[in-house]
């Protein structure tokens, strides 16, 4: 179906045009100004924003094993919601996907099921190296090497393994940075304890040094590295600090739970905020934002985790890590940049043209003739009520958002994926549209 999307303020990559857009074929065929001769279902924008789609390269959509939290087809419903159009899913399913015949069958299974764009990532065991000289760069995003335990099994802890996959891998690393050895430490350290008599538990179990320490010497190996390296969730102002002298192949993130909630929210949320790597204090929250407004931080990732309500509500041990992020996101982000004065454009830099430039994402990105139509339209004045905590609507498969109450600034008026309206005024449209991504 072709689309002539009137009256919008259009987000370009070097400023902003207020007109109509032409969707012809799944593809932008007209920015600004239309040509007379345009055909397409008419769409009112009345005044609002098209944005361009937003790409999580950090998400967990539990297929295919643990599809009782969530599935490609929930997860990316959720995820179309809150103005993502693109998203690249973790190994650390059931199985884990660290075989090239796992990968495959995965890639098989979600591509008649995913609303948005997707790409799936591989993981690294100590004794997987044949298969990840295989992989194809322009189809895998990358490796995710797990270099402390969190959910799944995944682990790589041998350095020199590491080092190995540095010189020998085809496609970039992406690491969960913390040193398993401290964790182990600071575990048997606070055994017994519970959240009752230490609010911040798991900031103590999961410490600071664990990060940065970790962190420290990802920089100090990259170097060697003939491949990209991607660190994710960044937790720590020391993390930002050592970050400023990475080399050009080095990028990080951070996620939007770190930017809103810190340690000391721990009292009121509990275990809805335990996640891995640990939130931890203010004066982080604070030096996570000053490197994502100086751009140390390039890229924000959203780590949506979807854990049931009832698995959130056992002791401290048995509750897993992890929150669903989606459903509500350019609301969110909208939200919190408003309070220290960003931009619409300032998100769409960190969640659509670093990630296209970082990976080189093919066919997408900014609202420019030729290119896919990934889009979202994006009503700033308006506001997006978030349901209870434990709500039964919030898009995805669990019934829990730690959002829950907040009333966030803006509104997703609509969303296209590959030029199809997929979602709109709360209901979704049509049948998945996603398409694997191609990269260079
Ligand atoms: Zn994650």
């Amino acid at each position: 179906m072709n689309w002539l999307i009137r009256d919008v303020v259009i987000l370009l990559p070097d400023g902003e045009v207020t007109g109509d857009a032409w969707i012809r074929e799944g593809r932008w065929a007209a920015v600004g100004r239309i040509p007379d001769k345009a055909r397409g279902l008419s769409f009112q924008g009345r005044g609002a924003y098209l944005l361009p789609g937003l790409i999580d390269t950090h998400v967990h959509f539990r297929d295919l094993g643990l599809s009782y939290k969530g599935t490609f087809y929930t997860e990316t419903r959720a995820a179309l919601a809150g103005g993502v159009t693109t998203a690249f899913d973790m190994p650390n399913t059931v199985p884990p996907t660290t075989t090239l015949d796992r990968w495959r069958e995965k890639l098989y299974h979600v591509s008649r099921q995913s609303w948005t764009n997707y790409a799936l990532y591989f993981g690294a065991t100590e004794d997987n190296i044949e298969e990840i000289k295989r992989l194809d760069p322009m189809q895998v995003p990358g490796v995710k090497v797990f270099l402390a335990s969190s959910t799944g099994e995944l682990l790589v802890t041998d350095e020199s393994y590491v080092s190995q996959l540095m010189r020998e891998s085809p496609v970039r690393l992406i690491f969960h940075s913390e040193k398993e050895s401290l964790i182990q430490a600071a575990q048997s350290q606070w055994k017994g304890v519970d959240w009752d008599t230490v609010p911040d538990l798991h900031t103590r179990m999961r410490p600071p040094e664990a990060c940065i320490e970790s962190t420290k010497w990802l920089l100090a190996e990259a170097p060697q590295s003939a491949v990209p390296l991607h660190i994710l969730h960044i937790t720590t102002a020391e993390e930002v600090s050592l970050l400023r002298a990475r080399p050009a192949h080095v990028s990080a993130e951070t996620c939007p739970i770190y930017l809103q909630w810190s340690a000391e929210d721990f009292r009121t949320y509990r275990h809805l905020l335990k996640c891995n790597p640990s939130l931890k204090f203010p004066s982080d929250r604070e030096g996570l934002w000053e490197g994502l407004i100086d751009g140390t931080l390039e890229i924000v990732g959203t780590d949506h985790a979807p854990h049931l309500w009832s698995e959130k509500q056992r002791s401290y041990n048995e509750a897993p890590s992890g929150a669903p992020a989606h459903g509500y996101l350019l609301p969110w982000l909208w939200t919190l940049g408003r309070a220290r004065r960003l931009s619409l454009a300032f998100w769409i830099e960190k969640m659509v043209y670093a990630p296209i430039r970082r990976w080189g994402i093919q066919e997408r990105g900014p609202i420019q003739e030729g290119l896919w139509a990934d889009a979202v339209l994006f009503s700033p004045n308006e506001s997006t009520v978030v349901p209870p905590p434990a709500a039964p609507i919030h898009y995805g498969r669990v019934a829990w958002h730690p959002l829950g109450n907040h009333t966030l600034q803006g509104r997703v008026r609509a969303v296209w994926v590959n030029g199809q309206l997929s979602f709109c005024e709360g209901q979704f449209y049509g049948t998945p549209a996603g398409q694997p991504v191609v990269f260079r």
